[in-house]
């Protein structure tokens, strides 16, 4: 089982689609180890988006992952990193595909509604940026059986 991160931005939080969001992630059976409301400080969005620190419009990324706090939600399943990534489409919404949630919800590249990680070593280390050890969960879901085969898990 992989474990991944996703940040609900404050794009869906102003447009109130929080609930929208973990609901597609909840149905389509991805378990949530992790959830938690955060304000995110300078320095931690310079170290996140660090691949972004040098480009012009690096400040209005951040602000606007400022605006509000976010959501922070961790999730765990079977190729979780992919899936989640598959599941929130490409960055920019316009282009994002139909079904996607950036491909559903967002117009922009820049509001986007989500991150999520886009390796699974990424995985591990934004999971260990954003959460502390003991706030994330491990419990075994009584569902397990009917959203796997014995053999997948
Ligand atoms: N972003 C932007 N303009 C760009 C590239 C990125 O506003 O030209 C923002 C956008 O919100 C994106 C985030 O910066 O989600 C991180 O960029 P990345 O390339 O890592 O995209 P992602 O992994 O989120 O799809
Ligand atoms: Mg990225």
């Amino acid at each position: 089982m992989q474990k991944t991160l996703v940040l609900i931005k404050p794009s869906a939080i102003q447009r109130s689609l929080v609930g929208e969001v973990v609901s597609r992630f909840e149905k389509k059976g991805l378990q949530i180890i992790g959830f938690k409301m955060m304000t995110l400080s300078d320095d931690l969005l310079k170290t996140h988006y660090a691949h972004l620190v040098e480009k012009p419009f690096f400040k209005r990324i951040k602000d606007s992952m400022q605006v509000t706090p976010v959501f922070a939600m961790a999730l765990k399943g079977v190729d979780a990193v992919e899936v989640v990534r598959k599941m929130s489409g490409t960055t920019n919404g316009r282009n994002a595909a139909p079904g996607t949630i950036r491909g559903d919800l967002s117009m922009s590249v820049q509001e986007n509604i989500v991150h999520t990680s886009d390796s699974p070593e990424n995985a591990a280390i934004e999971l260990d940026r954003f959460f502390n050890k003991d706030e994330i969960f491990e419990y075994e879901p009584l569902i397990f059986p009917h959203l796997y085969a014995n053999d997948e898990f």
